[in-house]
C-alpha cells in the first residue's frame, strides 16, 4: 500500500480513504471535492469554503498566478496558504489545460513544479498533454509518449515533500488508458488523476467516460488515489466513485452560477424556471427562487455558488454513508434514473461488473432489487462464479417453493432471482437475502436460468429438476436442455 493512501472502507470499486498531505500536515478524508479556486475572480472565499462548507482541500492553477506578475510576486512572498488564507491541502494545476485550450504554454515541467514548490503547494502536477477524445490513435500515442516523459522528469525532479501528480490519459482507447495507468503506477509519483475526461462529460457521454476511467484503473493499482480532473456536476459523483475516483474537482460551482444555473444531484436547473427551491441549504431557506432573481448579479453569482457548493458537498457526504451501508449501488441506481445519459453511465459501469466484483466486499447489508440492471451487479456475476465450485451430487431439486418431501430428491436447493439455485445453508447469506418485488422483470428471471446453467454444466454428473413459478420463455430457453423443467405445484415439492 502507498504509505500517504490509507483505505478504510469500501463498496463495489469505491472506498473511503485517507490521504495523508504532509507539507500541508493535514490528512484529506476521500472521496473528496476540491473547490477551484480562480486566483483573479473568487467567487466564495477559501476560508469560508473551508469553515462553512468543510472542504479540506481546493485546487488553483499554479499557472495563471505565475503568468500574472503580481499574483506571482505574492505567491512568492508570502506562499499560497497565506495568500489564499486557507490552511488545508492545496493542489495546483500546471498550465496543461492552457496548452490544450491554446495549443502552447513558455513552461517546462521542471520549471513548474520548482514554481509550485517555491509557492508552497502540497500536490503538484507536471506538464501533461490532456489529449480530447475521438482523435486519431497517432495523435494519442504521441501526446501520450509526452505526457510519460513529464511523469519521468518529474520523478526526477527535487520536489521535497510535496506530492505530485501523475496524470493518466489516453483520450478515448481503452487500451492506451490501461497503458498510461500502469506506467503512472509504477512511477513513485503520489496521486492519479485520470484526465481529459471532461469534453465527456459536457457531451453527456457519461458511458464513454465510464469506460475510460474503468481503464485507467486497470493499469492503476487498487491503492493508488485516483482523481477523476475537472469532474464537478454532484449528478455523476455516485457513479465515479463507485468506479474507484477518490478526488473530484469542481470549478462547476462558480462557473454554473455565472450564468443561472442551479446544480442539483440529479442534473441542473436554470434559476430563470424555478418557482420553488427543491433544497434547504442556507441559501435556499433564506430566499425564494423570486427574490434571488431580484437580488443584483454580483451578490446573485455568489449566492448560486453557494447553493452548487453546498449540494455538491451533499453529495459527497451521501457517497461516502452509502459507502459505509453498503448502498452505494442502491445510490448510483437512483441517480441513474435522472437521466437517460447516466442511465447509459450506470449500463457501462455494469459492463465491468467483473472488474469491480474483485474489489466489491463479500458481505453488506443489503441488496435492494430495484431494475434490471440490479440483475447484472457484481454480486450477481460472483454468485455465477462460486455455482462453478458448488458441489451438487444425486438428483437436485431446484426450486422457487418449499423444499421436496419424501425421498424422492437427495437434496433441495432454493432458487431466487437474479442469482439462481443455492443450497438452503446459505439463504441467510449476503447477497442471497435480496429484496427483491414481487412484480420483477425477465431478465431477473434470465440471470438466476444462468445459474442454473452454470451449476449443471460445473455438475454434469448430476440431475436436475428446477420447479419455477412462472419464468418467462426467455428464461426457460436459457436452462440447458437436460435440466427437467417444471411448473411449481406438478412436482413433489412441497411439503
Ligand atoms: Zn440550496
Amino acid at each position: 500500500m502507498r504509505d500517504h493512501f490509507e483505505i478504510r472502507d469500501g463498496d463495489v470499486a469505491g472506498r473511503i480513504g485517507e490521504l495523508a498531505v504532509p507539507r500541508a500536515g493535514v490528512t484529506v478524508e476521500t472521496p473528496a471535492l476540491l473547490p477551484v479556486v480562480n486566483p483573479n475572480i473568487v467567487t466564495v472565499s477559501p476560508a469560508r469554503l473551508q469553515s462553512e462548507f468543510g472542504a479540506e482541500i481546493l485546487i488553483t492553477n499554479s499557472y495563471i498566478i505565475k503568468t500574472n506578475e503580481h499574483l506571482r510576486e505574492e505567491a512568492l512572498e508570502v506562499g499560497l496558504h497565506e495568500m489564499l488564507d486557507f490552511d488545508g491541502a492545496i493542489m495546483t494545476d500546471s498550465g496543461s489545460f492552457q496548452l490544450a485550450e491554446y495549443g502552447d504554454i513558455d513552461v517546462t515541467t521542471d520549471q513548474i513544479l520548482q514554481f509550485q514548490r517555491d509557492i508552497g503547494t502540497d500536490i503538484a502536477t507536471p506538464v501533461d498533454i490532456p489529449t480530447p477524445p475521438d482523435v486519431s490513435r497517432e495523435q494519442a500515442e504521441r501526446e501520450l509518449d509526452v505526457t510519460e516523459q513529464a511523469l519521468r522528469d518529474a520523478e526526477e525532479a527535487d520536489t521535497g515533500d510535496m506530492l505530485v501528480n501523475a496524470p493518466v490519459q489516453g483520450s478515448t482507447y481503452p487500451d492506451l488508458r490501461e497503458r498510461a495507468g500502469r506506467i503512472a503506477d509504477a512511477t513513485d509519483l503520489d496521486v492519479f488523476p485520470v484526465g481529459a475526461v471532461v469534453p465527456l462529460m459536457n457531451s453527456y457521454r457519461y458511458d464513454d467516460m465510464v469506460d475510460a476511467v474503468a481503464a485507467a484503473k486497470r493499469g492503476l493499482g487498487a491503492d493508488a488515489p485516483v482523481h477523476l480532473f475537472g469532474a464537478g456536476h454532484p449528478m455523476m459523483f455516485a457513479l465515479a466513485v463507485a468506479l474507484g475516483c477518490d478526488l473530484f474537482d469542481s470549478a462547476a460551482y462558480a462557473l454554473y452560477a455565472r450564468d443561472g444555473r442551479y446544480l442539483t444531484a440529479h442534473g441542473t436547473e436554470h434559476l430563470e424556471d424555478l418557482d420553488y427551491f427543491p433544497c434547504s441549504c442556507a441559501v435556499c431557506s433564506a430566499y425564494s427562487p423570486d427574490e434571488l432573481r431580484e437580488t443584483p448579479s454580483d451578490e446573485r453569482e455568489r449566492l448560486l455558488a453557494e447553493h452548487n457548493l453546498h449540494v455538491s458537498f451533499a453529495e459527497i457526504r451521501r457517497v461516502k454513508q452509502a459507502i459505509r451501508a453498503g448502498e452505494l449501488l442502491e445510490l448510483v441506481e437512483e441517480r441513474a434514473r435522472s437521466h437517460p445519459a447516466m442511465l447509459d453511465g450506470y449500463r457501462a459501469l455494469l459492463d465491468h461488473a467483473d472488474q469491480l466484483e474483485r474489489e466489491d466486499p463479500a458481505s453488506k447489508g443489503s441488496f435492494f432489487y430495484l431494475s434490471s440492471e440490479s440483475a447484472r451487479r457484481p454480486e450477481v456475476v460472483r454468485h455465477h462464479d462460486r455455482l462453478d465450485r458448488l458441489d451438487a451430487e444425486g438428483r437436485i431439486l431446484l426450486t422457487e417453493g418449499g423444499k421436496a418431501s419424501g425421498d424422492a430428491f437427495d437434496a433441495s436447493w432454493r432458487v431466487v432471482p437474479p442469482f439462481g439455485p443455492f443450497p438452503r445453508a446459505l439463504s441467510e447469506t449476503y447477497p442471497l437475502t435480496a429484496e427483491v418485488p414481487e412484480r420483477t422483470d425477465p431478465t431477473a428471471y434470465e440471470m438466476a436460468a444462468e445459474g442454473v446453467a452454470r451449476l449443471a454444466e460445473s455438475n454434469p454428473d448430476s440431475e436436475f429438476v428446477l420447479a419455477h413459478d412462472g419464468w418467462p420463455e426467455t428464461a426457460l430457453a436459457r436452462v440447458p436442455d437436460d435440466v427437467t423443467v417444471e411448473m411449481l405445484g406438478r412436482v413433489p415439492s412441497d411439503d
